[in-house]
């Protein structure tokens, strides 16, 4: 049996989500612990522990459609002209926490460069 998955019980519907965007490879919802005043997360369907895993399998069409929803979802909000950030941790040390591939969509405020 697989291991539980918190996004993939949110893609399956077992877990309530604020739904952003959902198509046949790709969901995206909002961070149920923001970091900006819009932090959504856009995640495939298919599990993937982490983007070294889904680049591994060659999943080149997948990685290209996440970053299009994201810069899709990204151009919709209000602010998108002063700037957003695209995230994804890779690993413990990056800050993964939930090992299923997801971007982090950021924006709304001012973000610092390097990153913490
Ligand atoms: P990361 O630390 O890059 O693995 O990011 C995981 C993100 O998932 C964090 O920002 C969490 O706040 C978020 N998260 C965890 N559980 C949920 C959930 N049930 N619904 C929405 N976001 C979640
Ligand atoms: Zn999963």
């Amino acid at each position: 049996m697989s291991e539980p998955c918190i996004f993939c019980d949110i893609i399956a519907g077992k877990t309530p989500a604020r739904l952003l965007h959902e198509d046949e490879h790709v969901a995206a919802f909002a961070d149920i612990r923001p970091v900006a005043p819009s932090h959504i997360l856009i995640v495939p369907k298919k599990h993937y522990p982490t983007l070294l895993d889904a680049a591994s399998a060659g999943e080149r069409d997948l990685l290209g459609r996440l970053l299009e929803v994201a810069a899709r979802i990204a151009a919709e909000h209000p602010g998108a002209d002063r700037g957003f950030r695209i995230t994804i941790n890779n690993g413990a040390s990056a800050g993964q926490t939930v090992y299923h591939l997801h971007l982090h969509l950021l924006s709304g405020r001012h973000f610092a460069w390097p990153p913490g």
